[in-house]
């Protein structure tokens, strides 16, 4: 039988990517240590992260005067290292409430003394749509914190908000590599690796360099500058997360990039949403424009039945689709490496689901 995960995280990976780890295993390129035994100071590892950094450049157009770092701490460290190293002017962020991530990062911030304005949130809509950012008349933030795509909720800015003069700082974790942006509009963008470039263990932060370097005395596994200056070996970085982000980083480059990502996940979510739409049993709760391509959360409004449907999915070998505990129901993630025949077998078997029991 074969096993689609629609985890949100860690998530699957490409068929092809794990078929390279496990011949690399035992013995990288010959040297007769697994890649998980080498230094991170020798020229075997050197090669894989200066690669890593420059196919990730080339799938994103990341322009010359943005650093690309490599950090661990996941997601949730840089909701504080982004306010320690960013937040040095007024103090005061903007933040966009568009659900469980965005607040995470707001309470994170105010833990280092931050103030967080919330300019505009969802909460009441309960997140089933996106906060659009009315006029910001003045220059009294560091920055405007948006997630682009919130994980839990499903929804997904497809164009960022106009922050004209103040810095906009992205939140990718989960559509990374999956949709296009503009990296020029952001001063910052992170993500965690495990949704659409990997392991967990790694996050990348991709930032402007000039809006780095103005906090004197961070702790240094927080400071930007001194990663940047170190090219992300400060101390150990994490090896093996950042070898197999290198091998995904090749897979997309084969598939074609982003713009082929974005298509192949516009394909996989819309047969989905098109089914919850016309299904009289299921509802995808958020409004149509701003529906997530990589995370799909759908209900039946009965939780005894969602239940029931969880367990038959895993059954006929559709795994992980559960909702987030917070908001209950089921929740597909449709990342990069979910091919289209996980999807059609997924709403196959919905379909099926829905004739058995309405
Ligand atoms: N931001 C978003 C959008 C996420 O989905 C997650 C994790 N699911 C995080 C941040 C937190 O990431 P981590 O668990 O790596 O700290």
């Amino acid at each position: 039988m074969t096993i689609y995960n629609f985890s949100a995280g860690p998530a699957t990976m490409p068929d092809p990517v794990i078929a390279q780890i496990k011949q690399d295993l035992p013995s990288y390129n010959d040297s007769g240590m697994s890649v998980m035994e080498i230094s991170h100071r020798s020229e075997l590892f050197e090669d894989i992260i200066d690669q890593a950094e420059k196919d990730l450049r080339e799938l994103l157009a990341i322009p010359d005067n943005y650093h690309v770092l490599f950090f661990q701490g996941g997601g949730t460290l840089q909701f504080t290292t982004i306010p320690l190293n960013l937040a040095n002017k007024y103090h005061r962020i903007g933040l966009l409430d568009s659900g469980h991530w965005a607040e995470r990062a707001g309470d994170e911030a105010k833990r280092v003394n931050v103030k967080v304005d919330v300019l505009n949130s969802t909460k009441a809509d309960h997140y089933t749509k996106l906060p659009i950012l009315k006029d910001l008349t003045q220059d009294t933030y560091d920055y405007v914190h948006i997630t682009t795509n919130n994980t839990i909720e499903g929804t997904a800015y497809s164009t960022v908000p106009d922050t004209g003069a103040t810095e906009l700082v992205g939140d990718m974790s989960s559509n990374f590599l999956g949709q296009q942006y503009n990296i020029k509009d952001f001063g910052l963008i992170m993500a965690g690796a495990q949704k659409n470039l990997g392991i967990a263990g790694l996050t990348l932060v991709i930032v402007r360099d000039d809006l780095i370097g103005k906090v004197k005395n961070l702790p240094s596994m927080l400071d930007y500058q001194l990663f940047a200056q170190k090219n992300s070996m400060f101390n150990t970085p994490p090896v093996f997360a950042i070898y197999a982000a290198g091998l995904v980083l090749k897979w997309l480059k084969q598939q074609g990039g982003v713009p082929e990502m974005e298509r192949r996940n516009r394909k996989k979510s819309s047969l989905l949403y098109d089914f919850l739409d016309a299904s009289k049993l299921f509802t995808a709760p958020v409004q149509k424009p701003d529906r997530s391509l990589t995370n799909v959360p759908f209900v039946t409004k009965d939780a005894d039945l969602d239940a029931k449907l969880i367990a038959e999915a895993a059954d006929v070998g559709l795994l992980n689709i559960k909702g987030h505990r917070s908001v209950g129901g089921m929740r597909a993630s449709l990342y990069n490496a979910m091919p289209y025949e996980g999807v059609e077998k997924l709403v196959n078997f919905l379909d099926k689901f829905e004739k058995n029991y309405w």
